[in-house]
């Protein structure tokens, strides 16, 4: 079971609670970055492209523990940079585990064999490998051969230690269904407890701005995966109307705020994927976001976006309110035949601004003791 039992229930009645609470923004997982860097450059990463000075920071485990505290959500995501460089990480696993939050550590799995015993099995705590595809598609993915090599051999060793440990696979318009078909089954062979999977978000850092997918295309490639998928092998680690969605089969809106993000620079506004500005604290991250300014339709660089951390909490929310429908997805499977959900226009949306060279200058400047955002740890802006 992807999922466990505990978590399911736990999370759902932290979302039926907000409903019944009459909350209309809520976090359900914290994504928090205690780093940017990294020791891979993947082709298709828009998260480390920073100056040095940047890249060498870190949040204090304090600081991480007090976003979990502050934010409130039921699971924390810990993403980067890679994690593990964190000389401190399993401390922050451990505390926020320790406040019963679901930790998922999300690791391209370099250092896991040599971290590993600096963790322990536990209903709250799973692995999140990265891997992108097969050998060949992993290790193009992320620039440098014998990378999917490691990460099974590690995947194996922390499954073979009691870990629970999921896979994360990031797909562009270079994914070909039948191979990705055959690399969901290999995962499965592996014994990984779920896959989470998303199209890549169209990063304006990234090195490679060719191979993203296009909402059109992203609902017929997972089309064509789902269907090489009759007997349901797989075990995803995502909702059933996520599944749905990327299909095509739902007209959602994102949740932004669903998967609030905290990192070196603050709370991020909007979102995990768009770093347009940030809070200095959560309560001001979404009191005082401008959410209309955001979203497919709103904002040009939304327009494609279909990934799991703007879209899952849509689902999840649905799911609580339209428990008959998710319960008839997940029983019978993703439709994957037939006319597509109206898509959301873009003719309305608004121009991308361009803010990334502001907010690093505003962080060199911090870091040199200069200027106004010296004021403010979080460079709030
Ligand atoms: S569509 Fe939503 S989740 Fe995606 S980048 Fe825009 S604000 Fe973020």
């Amino acid at each position: 079971m992807p999922i466990p039992l505990r978590q399911t229930v736990r999370v759902g009645a932290y979302v039926v609670v907000q409903h019944l609470k009459g909350v209309r923004r809520y976090p359900l997982v914290l994504m928090l970055e205690p780093l940017f860097r990294c020791n891979l450059a993947c082709a298709g990463c828009g998260k480390i492209d920073y100056p040095d000075a940047i890249l060498n920071q870190r949040l204090s485990v304090d600081d991480c523990v007090a976003a979990a505290d502050e934010c409130g959500a039921p699971m924390v995501v810990i993403a980067g940079g890679e994690p593990l460089l964190h000389r401190e990480i399993d401390e922050i696993a451990r505390r926020v585990i320790a406040r019963k939050k679901f930790v998922y550590l999300c690791t391209n799995a370099l250092l896991l064999e040599k971290k590993i015993d600096l963790f322990e099995p536990s209903p709250y705590f799973a692995w999140t490998v990265h891997l992108d595809g097969d050998r060949d598609d992993h290790d193009r993915s992320v620039c440098q051969s014998g990378v999917y090599d490691r990460a099974v051999a590690a995947i194996k060793l922390a499954k073979g230690l009691g870990f629970r440990v999921n896979i994360n696979a990031t797909l562009f318009d270079t994914a070909n269904a039948e191979r990705i078909a055959r690399f969901f089954d290999d995962a499965m062979e592996i014994g990984i407890d779920g896959i989470t999977v998303s199209p890549g978000y169209a990063y304006e850092r990234a090195p490679d701005q060719k191979h993203f997918l296009t909402r059109r295309r992203t609902k017929e490639l997972f089309r064509e995966i789902f269907r090489r998928d009759p007997r349901r092998r797989w075990s995803f680690n995502q909702s059933s109307l996520f599944l749905d969605f990327l299909a095509g089969n739902q007209s959602y809106h994102c949740t932004p705020w669903g998967n609030p993000t905290r990192n070196y620079f603050g709370w991020q506004r909007p979102c995990y994927l768009l770093g347009e500005g940030y809070a200095r604290t959560f309560k001001e991250l979404m009191e005082e976001t401008d959410w209309e300014a955001y979203g497919t339709g709103n904002y040009e660089k939304c327009a494609d976006c279909m990934v799991h951390s703007g879209y899952e909490a849509t689902a999840v929310m649905d799911s609580v309110r339209n428990p008959a429908k998710a319960a008839l997805i997940a029983l019978r499977g993703v439709r994957v035949e037939g006319e597509m959900a109206p898509e959301i226009p873009l003719d309305r949306q608004r121009p991308a601004k361009y803010v990334f060279s502001r907010h690093v200058e505003d962080a060199m400047a911090r870091l040199n003791g200069r200027g106004e955002a010296a004021k403010s740890p979080s460079g709030a802006g």
